[in-house]
């Protein structure tokens, strides 16, 4: 079975600001337990809780080159869950306590990172088949890999694959600097290498030398090779489009299972759906929205920004509120301009919106539980795990068609009684509100109709598992 080291800048339980994180943290589990060797390296950030810090081992340190100083590299080791963790110590690069900074300064703490990772495999001997390289700040790692490890034989058999978790970011900043902490010679920052628009990006870097490009579903790995989702490397994306797939993530379902969900309020399963019910009059109660099962109830759990669809939200709140029957709760935080919208519209329609501007987990597992329906209108989607949760608590998703929301949401056929959710397909805030307009007819006229898509909705399998052998296959094809 093979050897594999997810490099990455964050990873769950240690340090995670976004989906990145979670993909980190529950892949190499589940790879592990059929059968792999995957471990996983990230820097050791100030960031990470101290009960986790205690537990790591020292192994050794090494001095790396950055241009002509030598920094400390300290090698820290900690099995968790059944997983080797390594972490890269430097004070000086990670020991704040936010996990980002400014671009100038990512820029040289990952190159320190990503020369650390390559120097540090001869200190604890291991050698993996397969870098599983995630997102910019690990870009550089292929190309450290042919650029400075070609002579040696062990360094020459490993073969790298880069996984875009969203393209947007792409780690750009001017050829002296990243050639200068990074060591790399002037033919390296050539257009089809790594100069980009005048610039250089790690990002280009890695999709350039990976053998294999990954992104995190099969729409997704499409639309980015397009000038509209492109991010400018969509040129390179089609150039590359043989060595490119999208698969998509699952979500961990010792977190997300209504049958043993600690945080809502009332468990259920498929065989006792009705007590979905008591979620929603209680979410109702706490909302204080009329306590009735007769309303539909949609929520929104969401970063507050423009990628998640808000223009559209705004556009035709007041059309989808001129239903009386309709309820909305929205939990978010992000542009205060979205926040602030949000915030009027619970004034405007007190009692039937609410507006919870948080970060609030708990929060987040009684609205998948109690709503009727997820409302989810991206304007892009790499892959989104929301509408897989609320699918998951029998929460129908009400999505638009791009990226991962098109490959996990199958549309209702009221003809044939198939689908699992709500979709559409422009960006469009009256297709939007037309679809919420369906669902409330299924929802209100047609129950057997509505319990059907429900229970197909939970039979769906997003666990890990699918994708974890997906993964699997794909390391044995290089
Ligand atoms: P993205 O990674 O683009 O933000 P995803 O749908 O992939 O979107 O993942 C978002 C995750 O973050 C989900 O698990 C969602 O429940 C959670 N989340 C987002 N906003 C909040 C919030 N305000 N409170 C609690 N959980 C949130």
């Amino acid at each position: 079975m093979k050897k594999i080291l997810f490099v990455t800048s964050e990873c769950v339980p240690f340090v995670k600001t976004g989906g990145l994180g979670d993909v980190v943290g529950a892949l190499p589990k589940v790879l592990n337990k059929k059968g792999c060797d995957a471990r996983v390296i990230l820097p050791k950030y100030g960031a990470i809780p101290q009960q986790y810090k205690d537990q790591m081992r020292y192994i050794d340190h090494i001095y790396i080159k950055m241009n002509w100083r030598s920094q400390y590299c300290g090698i820290f080791e900690l099995d968790h869950d059944g997983v080797k963790y390594y972490f890269i110590d430097n004070e000086f690069y990670f020991g704040s306590p936010t996990v980002y900074g400014p671009i100038h300064e990512d820029i040289e703490r990952f190159a320190f990172f990503d020369k650390a990772v390559l120097a540090m495999l001869q200190v604890v001997d291991f050698f993996p088949d397969v870098l599983h390289c995630n997102d910019w700040q690990t870009g550089m790692v292929p190309v450290l890999l042919r650029a400075h490890y070609s002579y040696d034989g062990r360094y020459n058999a490993m073969k790298s694959v880069m996984t875009i978790h969203n393209l947007k970011f792409q780690g750009i900043y001017d050829k002296k600097t990243i050639a200068d902490v990074c060591e790399l010679s002037a033919d390296y920052f050539t257009p089809d290498k790594l100069e980009f628009y005048r610039d250089a990006s790690f990002l280009k870097g890695g999709l350039v030398y990976a053998d294999y490009i990954t992104t995190v579903s099969p729409t997704y790995a499409q639309e980015i090779k397009s000038d509209y989702f492109g991010e400018r490397l969509n040129g390179l994306l089609n150039a590359r489009s043989g060595s490119l797939c999208g698969i998509v993530n699952g979500i961990s379902y010792d977190d997300w299972n209504p049958a043993t969900d600690k945080f809502i309020y009332h468990n259920y399963d498929l065989a006792r759906l009705d007590e979905k019910n008591d979620n929603k009059l209680a979410l109702q109660k706490d909302l204080g929205f009329e306590q009735n099962t007769e309303k539909l109830l949609i929520g929104m759990v969401t970063r507050l920004t423009g990628q998640k669809g808000m223009d559209l939200v705004e556009c035709v709140m007041d059309s989808i509120l001129a239903n009386p029957n309709i309820q909305i709760v929205v939990l978010g935080t992000g542009e205060q301009r979205y926040e602030n919208v949000l915030r009027f519209f619970e004034w405007k329609y007190s009692g039937r919106v609410s507006a919870q501007i948080k970060f609030d987990n708990a929060l987040s597992h009684k609205i998948y539980a109690g709503c009727d329906a997820f409302l989810m209108p991206s304007l892009f989607e790499p892959c989104g795990l929301s509408q897989m949760i609320s699918m998951r608590y029998g929460t129908l998703p009400i999505v638009r068609e791009t990226g991962g929301l098109k490959d996990t949401v199958e549309p209702y056929n009221q003809y044939e009684n198939t689908g699992t959710g709500y979709s559409f397909a422009n960006y469009n805030a009256h297709e939007m509100l037309n679809r919420i307009e369906n669902a409330y007819l299924t929802f209100a006229l047609n129950h057997g109709a509505w319990r059907d898509m429900q229970k197909r909705a939970m039979e769906k399998d997003f666990s890990w598992n699918a994708s974890a052998d997906r993964y699997i296959e794909l390391y044995n094809r290089l």
